[in-house]
């Protein structure tokens, strides 16, 4: 068994000069100078007093620093807790006293915010983007490496909160190596490969999977702050991967420079995080001759399946077919019975990947796995007749109408095809008669006015009548959380006296 550490330490020892980031400024910094401030990273956090199992709380800008932080605190056997910069006040408190880390680092400019925090036994460091804070304090180099073994947590993650409180799952250093080496040969990432980062490193997709892939095959970064499409096909050119989320592949769409020659160095695109509308992926290998590779994971299990990296076609609108040692199957979400293919029913995941248990919730992790050993993930999805899975949403979105299931997504599909329509929300309100009904919430696409009626008549042809809103509001913005992700819980309260 070899950690993330560990491979990453390997690729540092045979390459050393070879660059890890490439900056935006045109600076690049190697895999021994990431080792080296690694390993002073490391000193500091032991002089701080961490231990083995102690949590490391980083909520700071992107930086390569940060990212040596993270492998800092594998080197010593501590637990990496990466926290969404957005979070604030009461989020911070909650995420804070939840998961007790020894360590907080933060931004200098935060660094007063917490001061009422330290003592007690947490320290608060700070980190910059410019090389700054008190965290590259000292000479020091830790060289001690801890003897992780698979069971051994290395991160505590917590969910986007897209369908309530997050919750904190922990990561075992099995669980990050595994998925990490069963990604590798998937997509068949290469110490050849020159990756754009321009995700967030405190959510599963930006760190667990790119700069995990990265950093254990000796591979280098196109290292950005955020997504800016400009400067995306500025680098596309320079470029072998891109690894985004769906808003990536919509905003790169509407630029006229994406063209199959800006795309002549890439081998692969990979979208996750998030539905991806199957138009987008059609317009997008119109448009550059590559279709969009689109997988499916979560915070809890790391990626679970994937569409072919080759041996395969691509199927917009799924996400593909279990990764190696990974297992899936859909259920009846009330009686758990496996369900044959075709069917909608509640994903469950069993396999390596899949995390330890929610931090500090006994219950509500005995309550997620099943007695054979599969998470039940919460979503619902189809596996069609060559075994790739399709999400049809979440099950605490589904509406259940005078007894029949309707699945929210099947409706906003229709109304995202309408000129006037942005893009829309689903969702079930209470009703007398039908203890639920759907209504519709759009955003129109801009400079457009739709009204309810024509939106109405244009799905009703393709709709049972029972699946057709009962209502549509038509709204500037849809509520989205901290990740981007559209709260429906939100919308739900918003419109509950509706009918009643
Ligand atoms: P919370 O669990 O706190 O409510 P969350 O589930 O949004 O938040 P994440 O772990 O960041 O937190 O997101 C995982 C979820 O994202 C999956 O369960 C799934 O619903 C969705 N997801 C991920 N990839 C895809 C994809 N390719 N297509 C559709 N949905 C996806
Ligand atoms: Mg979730």
């Amino acid at each position: 068994f070899t950690t993330i550490y560990r491979s990453f330490a390997e690729q540092a020892e045979r390459q050393p000069d070879k660059t890890l980031f490439e900056l935006p400024d045109g600076q690049s910094i190697t895999y021994r100078e990431t080792a080296q401030t690694a390993r002073r990273i490391a000193a500091r956090l032991v002089a701080d007093g961490v231990i083995p199992g102690d949590r490391v709380a980083m909520q700071v800008e992107k930086s390569p620093e940060a990212v040596a932080l993270y492998l800092a605190t594998l080197q010593i056997g501590g637990v990496l807790l990466p926290l969404n910069t957005a979070y604030t006040g009461a989020e911070m408190e909650y995420f804070i006293g939840d998961a007790q880390p020894r360590v907080l680092v933060c931004s200098p400019d935060r660094r007063a915010d917490h001061a009422h925090r330290e003592g007690d036994g947490l320290v608060v460091e700070t980190l910059g983007v410019l090389r700054d804070g008190t965290l590259l304090d000292g000479d020091d180099h830790h060289e001690e490496v801890y003897d992780a073994s698979a069971d051994d947590p290395a991160s505590i993650l917590y969910t986007s909160g897209t369908t309530g409180r997050s919750k904190g799952a922990v990561l075992t250093h099995g669980n990050l190596a595994s998925n990490c080496r069963t990604l590798l040969e998937a997509w068949q990432y290469t110490a050849d490969d020159r990756l754009i980062h321009a995700l967030p490193i405190f959510h599963i997709h930006g760190l667990f999977v790119a700069v995990n892939m990265t950093l254990t095959a000796g591979a280098s970064l196109h290292f950005l702050p955020r997504f800016a499409p400009e400067t995306i096909i500025d680098l596309l050119p320079r470029a072998t991967v891109l690894m985004g989320v769906p808003t990536f592949y919509t905003r790169l769409l509407k630029n006229d420079r994406l063209t199959p020659e800006s795309c002549a160095s890439m081998r692969l695109f990979v979208s996750g995080s998030a539905p991806l509308l199957a138009s987008d992926h059609e317009a997008f290998e119109a448009r550059t001759g590559h279709a969009i590779l689109e997988r499916y994971g979560m915070t809890e299990t790391g990626m679970n399946t994937t569409n072919p990296y080759d041996g395969g076609p691509r199927k917009p609108g799924t996400v593909g077919t279990p990764l190696p040692g990974i297992e899936i199957r859909v259920v009846d979400r009330e009686t758990g019975e496996a369900l044959p293919d075709g069917e909608v029913g509640i994903i469950e995941v069993r396999g390596p990947n899949v995390f330890a248990g929610y931090w500090q919730m006994p219950e509500k992790t005995a309550s997620e796995f099943r007695e054979d050993g599969f998470f039940v993930t919460g979503d619902l999805g189809r596996i069609d007749e060559d075994g790739y899975l399709s999400i049809v949403g979440r099950d605490k979105d589904l509406v259940i109408s005078g007894g029949y299931n309707i699945y929210p997504k099947e409706i906003e599909d229709l109304l995202n095809a309408h000129p006037r329509v942005l893009e829309s929300a689903v969702i079930g309100v209470p009703h007398p008669d039908f203890g639920e009904t759907v209504m519709a919430v759009v955003v129109p696409a801009p400079g457009r006015q739709p009204e309810g009626g024509e939106l109405l008549d244009f799905i009703a042809d393709d709709l049972a009548r029972f699946k057709h809103p009962r209502a549509v509001r038509v709204v500037e913005t849809l509520p989205r959380n901290v990740m981007g992700k559209v709260q429906k819980a939100e919308l739900r309260k918003r419109y509950a006296d509706l009918f009643t």
